[in-house]
């Protein structure tokens, strides 16, 4: 049994402008495991993003917490992606990659080596000098994926990473991207509409009711797989059946 990581306790949260109140979140609670991967679904909408935006810090709980709870108790870090890979055109693939440790004064000859492993590893290394727009989708988002890796975050936070790409691309980039992200053993918390995706690469599926978001359904999920490629997870004697049951409560939800 791993430890917890992360803790949600009782949460609420409300945006306010100018036509009032907008409640997302109403008594959420959910803890996940060190080295857990962690689907959530739910209906569009429903305060899943701000989930997200409220475990990065972006922004602060009207009630209820977040505890952390990292390796010597320091505060884990943390990587957010985001449905659009937002590389910058005006930069290389390099650049971008290395962005993110540009800023924080971390591009050290080491980090540097990691980088170009990671390159290499996601069949990027000849596209290093190459501007985004030279780069399939697929190839894009590996690109983000490896930025927002390179900072080391030990809670990889992921909001619809793969919508954005066809689905053809979008089969095999995603399951490719979870086979990585599972390697590399991060606590993962994958934000998805898709429930295939939800039910191939999570230990666990949240799913949450409409706005504002409490949890209304847990799914721990147990696949045979036939083989290690998480595209065969659909292959799996269980799938049909935890794809059927979540379904049948995200309509529910969504009725
Ligand atoms: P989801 O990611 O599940 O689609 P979000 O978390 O983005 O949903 O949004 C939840 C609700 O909060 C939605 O009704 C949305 O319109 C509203 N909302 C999101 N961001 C803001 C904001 N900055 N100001 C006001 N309302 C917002
Ligand atoms: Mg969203």
């Amino acid at each position: 049994m791993q430890s917890d990581i992360l803790k949600i306790e009782n949460l609420s949260f409300s945006y306010h402008n100018l036509n009032g109140e907008t409640k997302a979140i109403k008594d959420l609670s959910f803890h996940v495991r060190e080295g857990e991967f962690l689907a959530i679904v739910g209906p569009s909408g429903c305060g899943k993003s701000t989930i997200l935006s409220l475990i990065a810090g972006l922004l602060k709980p009207v009630e209820g917490g977040i505890t952390f709870y990292g390796k010597d108790g320091k505060q884990p870090g943390i990587g957010y992606m985001l449905q659009h890979d937002h590389l910058f055109e005006w930069r290389t693939i390099w650049q971008n990659v290395t962005l993110g440790l540009e800023i924080q004064h971390k591009l050290t000859a080491e980090n540097k080596k990691k980088v170009e492993k990671m390159l290499a590893d996601y069949g990027l290394s000849a596209f290093e000098d190459k501007k985004p727009s030279e780069l399939s989708g697929g190839m894009k988002q590996r690109a983000a994926l490896i930025r927002t890796m390179a900072l080391e975050p030990e809670i990889l936070l992921l909001d619809e990473p793969f919508s954005a790409l066809d689905y053809q691309t979008r089969l095999t980039v995603s399951a490719d991207i979870a086979r990585i992200i599972r390697k590399a053993g991060k606590t993962v918390i994958l934000i998805t509409h898709d429930l295939s995706e939800a039910v191939s690469f999570a230990d666990r599926v949240l799913i949450l009711s409409k706005r504002p978001a409490s949890v209304k359904a847990e799914f721990p999920i147990h696949l045979t797989l036939p083989d290690d490629s998480l595209l065969a997870a659909r292959k799996a004697p269980e799938y049909s059946g935890y794809f059927n049951r979540i379904w049948e409560e995200l309509s529910d939800e969504s009725n």
